[in-house]
């Protein structure tokens, strides 16, 4: 099969993507032009068998590793949408959530709400109320403001909300400043350092509304590095221990977070997930035996690695613009609007042309139709010398924070989300039409 494939075209970046002969790119086994006329531009697809094997090796290894004492939550961020609810809920993930947009979403669909995990660092009285009346399975508190609100709303119903503290552990991920979110000083999540988690632990034991289940932690996005979630453990460990001791707290739940970084450049390294995850695994047991603590059940929250390389954006040039002696650009027909991530924050993209292959390429800038100079989808891709207004443009592993940071900025619609399947293709997400752009107006 493997050496079929490698004679009819040639693999770019992931095992789903893949140069015909004829020049023509293909997607999870189907021709990317193709579906660009089909469906029309800008374009999200999504590999839905990769979405699934994606899922299928966190559950698979947790399952190896813990047991049934364990569970990954797929963090909906990273793409929130209903179908991508119910594939999770088919492959066994539990769901972490950020908002009751993400709560309601999930819920429509019968996700059921024991496996939804609810975040933030904001969280409102509303939000509080709403996922209290829709009996999310866990809060997961950032901060003392939350807890003591989250303890008087829960009393007041005659409730016992189960909850994990999010704490601070301190942990540099070694990774863009942007995504890290371990360190003392960050917003999210209460400090180990200062002796603020121990009190924030003690205080939540207090509180009548509360069971208090375990700790969280999320020490960043995109890691790479080996010893980030060992060190990590060996610090929540340390805490865990701590809290067993002085307050005669046991964690029964501890929630590494997520952040296994993915491939966007030929030129990144890739990760053994299980690999990882099983050298995780045996830290955990061997510190929590060290320390006489018992295993906790545990989780993580993978959203980049389950949807990132199951995304690809297909655009429609524009136009090309040649600047001689300067810059040369290639104009799409999206842009912020429906990535952000370059003027976010630099973020890197494979791009490729979807319709052929070149004798000459030159270096150009992919840019957005926003009107904005910083609207750059990606800077310096080599695409073909001949690139022209009508050509397709792919831009690879999109799944993550592309369509979840979408906007209507300049009043443009969103583009669909279709799911490819080895079948077909269906429709998860429909294009927003002139008429929902005003649907909100008075
Ligand atoms: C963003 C985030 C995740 C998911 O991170 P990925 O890098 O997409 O895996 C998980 N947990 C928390 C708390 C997050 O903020």
């Amino acid at each position: 099969m493997d050496a079929e494939r490698e004679a009819q075209g040639q693999v770019i970046l992931t095992d789903n993507i893949e140069r015909k002969a004829d020049g023509r790119l293909f997607f999870a086994g189907h021709s990317v032009p193709d579906l660009a006329e089909q469906y029309g531009t800008p374009l999200y697809l999504m590999d839905e068998q990769r979405l699934r094997a994606n899922c299928r090796m966190y559950t698979r290894t947790f399952r190896e590793c813990f047991g049934g004492r364990a569970l990954p939550l797929y963090a909906g961020k990273a793409a929130s949408f209903r179908q991508i609810y119910r594939i999770a809920d088919e492959e066994g993930m539990g769901v972490d959530a950020v908002s009751p947009g993400e709560i309601h979403t999930a819920l429509s669909v019968g996700f059921p709400a024991e496996k939804i995990f609810f975040h933030g660092d904001g969280k409102t009285d509303a939000d509080i109320r709403f996922a209290l009346d829709h009996q999310v399975g866990y809060f997961i508190v950032d901060n003392p403001d939350e807890l003591e609100q989250l303890a008087l709303e829960a009393a007041s119903r005659g409730l016992r909300q189960k909850v994990l503290l999010r704490v601070t552990p301190g942990i540099d991920p070694h990774t863009y400043k942007a995504i890290n979110t371990g360190t003392v000083d960050v917003k999210f999540g209460v400090p180990l350092e200062t002796g603020q988690a121990f009190a924030f632990v003690r205080r939540a034991l207090e509180l009548p509304g509360l069971e208090v289940r375990g700790l969280h932690c999320h020490v960043g996005s995109e890691v790479f590095d080996e010893s980030v979630f060992e060190d990590t453990i060996d610090v929540m460990t340390a805490f865990m221990a701590e809290v067993q001791q002085k307050l005669g707290f046991v964690t029964d739940m501890l929630n590494v977070g997520g952040g296994y970084g993915v491939r966007y450049l030929e030129t990144d390294r890739s990760i053994d997930i299980p690999a990882r995850i099983r050298q995780v695994a045996g830290h955990l047991k061997e510190r929590t035996e060290s320390l006489g603590l018992p295993l906790p059940y545990f989780m993580m929250e993978p959203g980049r690695s389950i949807v990132a390389d199951a995304g690809m954006t297909v655009y429609t040039v524009s136009s090309v613009k040649r600047i001689p002696g300067y810059k040369y650009y290639v104009v799409i027909d999206g842009g912020m609007s429906d990535n952000p991530r370059y003027p976010l924050y630099q973020a890197p993209y494979t791009v490729l042309h979807a319709d052929r292959e070149a004798p000459f390429y030159a270096v150009y800038d992919l840019a957005g139709r926003c009107c904005e100079s910083g609207d750059i989808i990606q800077p310096m891709v080599r695409l073909p010398a001949d690139t022209k207004r009508g050509d397709h443009i792919a831009v690879c592993t999109t799944g993550a924070y592309n369509y979840s940071m979408a906007s209507n900025y300049n009043r443009l619609g969103r583009p669909p989300v279709v799911m490819l399947t080895p079948e077909g293709s269906y429709v998860a997400v429909r294009r927003e039409t002139l008429d929902d752009l005003i649907a909100l107006d008075c």
